[in-house]
């Protein structure tokens, strides 16, 4: 693409930066040396002090009310504000980190009070989370996982009418660069009738996008799907690690438990729905004989628009690699477009019977795999369920997660004649199990 295209930034590092560009300015919590996390905007190779910048006086309108809510420890409170005053608030953004800005001597003043290296700072979960839920939308994630269980019926007859979910475990959901302990579980070994306890054997990672909730609903009060976008802050990375021998025993019949439960990993920055707006697409239509949605998930706008061309990737640096100074190594690259339902038809089933979301609830796509094995979002996948070892260039090999891995996920969008925008890493390492 050409430059002409892009907004440009007095900001040196923003022009070109291929996350971050004054066309991304996703919020997320920070903190510096030790002082209390804040939040903050990436742009470029900083992060920008909301309350710094509010401080001295930079925002008004509701550009302000925003830049209040999202100075704090958690973005709970921006969340809650929804979708004017966050609009507000990146509009103001462009136009003072703009190249023709005329706040521009005054910003640069502050220095790092206002713009701190990116390098300089720890990133913190960008809000408290009160509920997680974690759907199944990925269709081809489904069908491989249930051509294992059941090679000539692998998606059951609901798949295809409800989007697929369960409520999952918030306590234990943790930003990139946590270390993730290897859990311990019962198991059920092939061929025995009695259960073992000990470490999972059968660790792996899910590829999805995470869903921030922002505006909620009351009780008794479903959020109709000509509204849903309106509930979404925003989006990240998640890995939902799954212990998948635990998972096998103790999955009927309500659902994964502990084998899900001991950590979920989302990437810092809350990604906007603005940001994404050039890279939203039609759902891609239903394959000739699927059903159509019942009406209460079904709005033409949402199927014209409320899909998304995102690339997902995922990597894998062993302990081995680390040590050779090799580099990670890519298992798979596929894309948000795989998703079955949109993210508006996941907020509009989840409230239908009632339920309340609350500001900061976080929703988990599911595994979103493409049609290709080099696409597959899960080593389940990837290795048919443990019986074809990914070859790795150190020369390991790889059915599972051994001790020491680590798993790294990133997301950009991509688009001719606009200017990439990426989500940052969710990444983190395994630990052994404590046993
Ligand atoms: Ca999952």
């Amino acid at each position: 693409m050409t430059a002409s295209n892009c907004l440009r930034s007095w900001v040196e590092s923003a022009n070109g930066h291929p996350d971050f560009p004054l066309e991304n300015l996703p919020l997320g919590v920070f903190s510096r040396d030790d002082q209390a996390p804040q939040g903050g905007v990436a742009v470029g190779d900083f992060v920008l002090s909301l309350r710094s910048a509010a401080c001295a006086g930079l925002f008004q309108g509701e550009a302000a009310l925003a830049a209040q809510a999202a100075s704090g420890a958690s973005l709970n409170d921006f969340f809650a504000l929804g979708a004017g005053p966050r609009r507000a608030l990146r509009q103001a953004l462009q136009v003072l980190l703009g190249e023709h800005s005329q706040q521009r001597e005054a910003m640069q003043a502050l220095g790092e009070t206002l713009l701190v290296p990116i390098s300089a700072c720890r990133l913190h979960l960008p809000a408290r989370v009160g509920d997680y839920t974690d759907f199944y939308v990925g269709i081809h994630h489904a069908n491989n996982v249930g051509k294992l269980f059941r090679p000539d019926n692998p998606l059951l007859p609901n798949y295809k009418h409800v989007p697929i979910g369960y409520h999952g475990r918030a306590s234990t959901i943790c930003v990139s660069g946590t270390p993730v302990r290897r859990p311990c579980g019962q198991t059920l070994a092939p061929g025995s009738d009695m259960p073992q306890f000990g470490p999972s054997k059968r660790l792996d990672y899910e590829l999805e996008l995470g869903i921030w909730i922002g505006q909620g609903n009351e009780m008794g009060e479903p959020i109709a799907i000509e509204r849903a976008a309106q509930h979404v802050a925003g989006f990240c990375l998640l890995n939902d690690w799954s212990a998948r021998d635990v998972q096998a025993w103790e999955y009927q019949p309500l659902g994964p438990f502990l084998s899900k439960n001991f950590a979920s990993s989302v990437s810092p920055w809350v990604v906007s729905a603005e940001a994404l707006q050039p890279f939203a697409m039609a759902q891609p239509p239903r394959p000739a004989g699927d059903p159509q949605p019942l009406p209460y998930l079904f709005d033409a706008r949402d199927q014209a628009g409320g899909a998304f061309d995102i690339e997902l990737e995922v990597l894998l640096l062993t302990a081995a690699m680390r040590e050779q100074g090799l580099p990670a190594q890519r298992i798979a690259l596929s894309n948000t477009r795989h998703m079955y339902w949109t993210v508006a038809q996941m907020v509009a089933h989840h409230s239908v019977g009632g339920c309340k979301l609350q500001p900061g609830d976080l929703f988990g796509s599911g595994t979103l795999s493409g049609p290709q094995p080099d696409q597959f979002g899960s080593l389940l996948e990837s290795t048919f369920g443990g019986k074809q070892p990914i070859e790795l260039h150190s020369g390991e090999q790889r059915t599972f997660l051994e001790d020491g891995d680590e798993v790294i996920m990133r997301a950009r969008c991509r688009k001719e004649g606009q200017p990439s925008i990426g989500f940052g890493e969710c990444r983190g390492v395994l630990l052994p199990a404590k046993y």
